[in-house]
């Protein structure tokens, strides 16, 4: 996805400031490797990327970004959990999973289609008098490494 670098850390340090913390040089950093990381990462895969980072740090600001909506969890085919940054910075968009190795990707649906399947779904639940507020489409398969 298309991050950019300037804009996300002005609006995370908003977003901290009213929520009454502070956007410390670990938040910054946990911040930066997830725009570098460019999909879904476990915190192993993080500390791959830095290895210099301190595995219960990364953990204790990952919990901080994620309670104020900076950071969202994403479940995928394993047992691993993967963190991205909120599509309100990184925009609305769709992920595949590998069944194979768990690798999850993002990818990006026109708004087109994105409009008819709201569409479709709120037809089809039109008689169930559930009250639809979203919806998940993750698409499973192999990935490219794994096919
Ligand atoms: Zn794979
Ligand atoms: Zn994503």
């Amino acid at each position: 996805m298309d991050t950019n670098t300037h804009e996300t850390h002005q609006f995370v340090s908003t977003r901290l400031r009213e929520s009454g913390q502070l956007y410390t040089k670990g938040r910054q950093e946990l911040v930066e490797l997830l725009i570098s990381a460019d999909r879904p990462s476990s915190i192993p895969e993080l500390l791959d990327l830095r290895p210099r980072l301190s595995q219960s740090s990364l953990y204790r600001n990952m919990a901080d970004l994620e309670s104020v909506g900076i950071v969202q969890r994403i479940s995928g085919a394993d047992d691993l959990t993967r963190y991205e940054l909120s599509e309100t910075i990184i925009g609305h968009h769709r992920h595949t999973i590998c069944t194979e190795c768990g690798a999850v990707d993002d990818f990006v649906v026109s708004q087109r289609t994105e409009r008819s399947l709201e569409t479709a779904l709120e037809k089809a639940l039109s008689d169930t008098g559930f009250q639809t507020t979203g919806h998940r489409l993750d698409v499973l398969g192999t990935c490219v490494n794994c096919s």
